[in-house]
């Protein structure tokens, strides 16, 4: 989905793109659990604008920083202002995390 702020650090989606994922979501069975966005210059962590921006507590906030040579994803709560670190844990047939 398009990044209507068109930040490096924050994002606003369009709810008619997001409408569409729910629905491309549900026809395949799945349940969204949360979204991710880049951090393409800064650290894996909310900035103020994300932290302003979680309109949904139940959804999970993964930020995927791409500063370093090696990228970092993190996952967050982010609830009434504060953010804390989820335990994040990716599986694939190939490759354990
Ligand atoms: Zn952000």
């Amino acid at each position: 989905m398009e990044n209507k702020d068109h930040a490096t650090d924050h994002f606003t989606l369009d709810p008619k793109d997001q409408m569409e994922a729910i629905k491309d979501m549900r026809a395949e069975g799945l349940k969204p659990l949360g979204n991710w966005h880049s951090h393409p210059e800064s650290p894996s962590r909310p900035s103020v604008e994300d932290i302003k921006l979680a309109y949904d507590s139940k959804a999970s906030y993964m930020i995927l920083s791409l500063m370093a040579e090696n990228p970092v994803l993190n996952s967050f709560h982010i609830e009434a202002g504060e953010y804390e670190k989820e335990d994040l844990r990716i599986y694939s047939d190939k490759y354990y995390f």
